[in-house]
């Protein structure tokens, strides 16, 4: 049992802020405090991994936007960003190993993060869901059941 908003702010504040590599990515929270009875471990590498890749992914000066909405049967995670965005061909095949997507020239990855964030989140009965537009970019949604 954890506070998410609580990990989530640590996640931002440790890794992501103090203008992280020179690129002024901004990092919003919206939220309110609540418990959740999940991994911790594994929900706090998926939300670094997912944010990461909106860090990766983004233009300098973007803004990437992480939500957290609790309802009575479902708490539903949202990591938003301007970037690059993915390719329609392409996002079938986010969530197999060592995939990347066609426009990812210069950016550095190995195309594991995605397929093991999916596993983390499933192994806590998740699911991960990816909508994305090409040069707008990118929103993962991560759904985890209460328990
Ligand atoms: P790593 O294993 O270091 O995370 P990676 O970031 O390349 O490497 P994944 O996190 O698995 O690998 O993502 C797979 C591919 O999906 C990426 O290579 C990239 O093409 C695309 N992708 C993932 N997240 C985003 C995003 N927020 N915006 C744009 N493309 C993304
Ligand atoms: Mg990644």
């Amino acid at each position: 049992l954890f506070d998410l908003k609580e990990l989530c702010i640590n996640i931002i504040e440790t890794s992501f802020s103090n203008n992280k590599d020179n690129r002024n990515v901004e990092f919003y929270f919206e939220g309110k405090k609540f418990q959740v009875f999940a991994d911790k471990n594994l929900i706090e590498y998926a939300i670094f991994n997912l944010l990461n890749n909106a860090f990766k992914y983004s233009q300098d000066c973007g803004n990437v936007i992480m939500k957290l909405i609790n309802t009575e049967s479902e708490i539903q995670i949202e990591i938003i960003d301007f970037g690059i965005g993915i390719p329609e061909k392409d996002q079938p095949k986010l969530f197999n190993t060592f995939f990347r997507a066609s426009n990812t020239n210069g950016i550095v990855g190995t195309g594991l993060g995605l397929y093991i964030v999916k596993t983390f989140v499933e192994r806590n009965s998740g699911i991960i869901k990816l909508e994305s537009q090409l040069g707008k970019g990118t929103k993962v949604i991560v759904v985890l059941p209460k328990i």
